[in-house]
């Protein structure tokens, strides 16, 4: 769907909700992670770009009190929402959760917004790794920025919004997700640093290339320690390194320093899974090279080494995401795949594919019979381009 497709359904939603045409519209989108895996909360890299999927939403004014009634397609609900002062947080975490928390924290630094009606519509695969948390959060964030006529600084935009996923998800995300969907620019993956929150844009415009996008459609939920647990097998290796995060050591001192993971009982596995941030350090900077260079072979090369990293090191994978990744591996640079990973957390969710965009179709067929016969489950596919941040309409 386009993003012209979902103004246009947002607008007959408003229509037929509220009555009259809406006044405001904001668009933020979704978006996948290219390489750099697990290491936000490390202090290093990651590589995300917008995808052409997007949360919509249109607004017009609401006549009396001091709230916002907003309506979203994806569960055909509505709700309201204070604008006079800071809701707390829900204990039960659903969709308001987001868009409370976006109003609250936005408005809590000082933009004020009159009355408004709302309605959302999107096609950002929910729960899909693909970040259609941020992208609400972005898009209520945009949209009172044009209900208030006031611009916001768009880093502190995408703070705001994490803090709202932080206070009213009880999600302790990182920065990434808020960062790309705000910032990012058309044609352009980033490059965005975690520990400085400095980031580069890096041209991923030509027209030969495209991104594919494979859903798993499975999720699974392990006990739910698995994020925690890896977050404090990391916490663990940089205090045996000496170090405040892993990301102001590497590789070499890794080596150094075995003989202190070899003497822990589980000194073996904290050694992988630093072994696994390091290294994805260093594919990083070679694939921020290679797209420079424009050599789709040596970008395709870091994003299959970092698969095997989140494999067999940080153990994220799952037999449905390894299996998407073996089928393009098997299609090969000479079918137009040139490289292929596992994105977002892991257990399950997306990969992503550089391709070669004019076989973007038969890529397309050959990974879904593969994956149907190899798991019986049917991926939902999709090739983008990087797209442009959130704005306003
Ligand atoms: P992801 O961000 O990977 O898609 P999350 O679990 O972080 O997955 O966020 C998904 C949640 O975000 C949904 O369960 C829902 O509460 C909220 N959400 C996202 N998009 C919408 C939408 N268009 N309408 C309502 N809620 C949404
Ligand atoms: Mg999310």
């Amino acid at each position: 769907m386009s993003l012209n497709h979902l103004l246009q359904r947002a607008d007959c939603a408003y229509t037929a909700r509220f009555g009259g045409e809406p006044l405001w519209h904001a668009a933020a989108p979704g978006r996948v992670n290219l390489i750099g895996e697990h290491t936000d909360y490390n202090g290093g890299f990651v590589f995300p770009m917008a995808i052409e999927r997007y949360t919509v939403i249109a607004a017009g004014p609401r006549a009396g009190g001091k709230k916002a009634a907003v309506w979203t397609d994806t569960f055909d609900e509505e709700a309201e929402f204070e604008l006079a002062r800071k809701e707390p947080p829900a204990e039960k975490v659903d969709w308001r959760s987001y868009v409370a928390g976006t109003i609250g924290c936005v408005l809590e630094k000082g933009l004020a917004a009159d009355p408004f009606n709302a309605v959302i519509v999107s096609d950002v695969p929910l729960g899909g790794g693909l970040s259609s948390s941020a992208s609400l959060e972005v898009g209520v964030a945009t949209l009172l920025e044009a209900v208030s006529g006031t611009a916001i600084d768009p880093v502190e935009k995408a703070l705001l919004c994490q803090k709202a996923e932080h206070e009213y998800a009880f999600m302790p995300c990182g920065i990434m997700d808020q960062f790309i969907s705000a910032m990012a620019a058309e044609g352009h993956a980033m490059q965005l640093d975690c520990r400085s929150f400095e980031r580069k844009n890096v041209p991923l415009s030509d027209p030969r290339i495209a991104v594919l996008v494979t859903n798993s459609n499975v999720k699974h939920t392990l006990s739910g320690s698995e994020y925690p647990q890896r977050r404090a097998d990391c916490a663990k290796a940089a205090e045996l390194l000496g170090v405040r995060l892993l990301r102001e050591t590497a590789v070499p001192a890794l080596e150094d320093s075995r003989a202190k993971f070899d003497a822990l009982d589980d000194g073996e596995r904290i050694y992988r899974r630093a072994r696994h941030f390091l290294t994805e350090e260093e594919r990083v900077a070679r694939f921020a090279q290679a797209l420079a260079a424009g050599d789709w072979q040596a970008a395709g090369e870091a994003m299959y080494e970092g698969h095997r990293s989140l494999k067999e090191d940080y153990e994220v994978t799952c037999p449905e995401t390894d299996a998407l990744v073996e089928i393009a591996e098997r299609i090969g640079a000479g079918g137009g795949v040139y490289g292929s990973r596992m994105t977002g957390g892991g257990f399950g969710g997306c990969t992503v594919s550089l391709i070669e965009a004019g076989k973007a179709e038969s890529i397309a067929e050959q990974i879904r019979t593969a994956y149907r016969k190899a798991t019986g489950i049917e991926p939902a596919i999709f090739v983008t381009r990087a797209a442009a941040g959130a704005r306003i309409l």
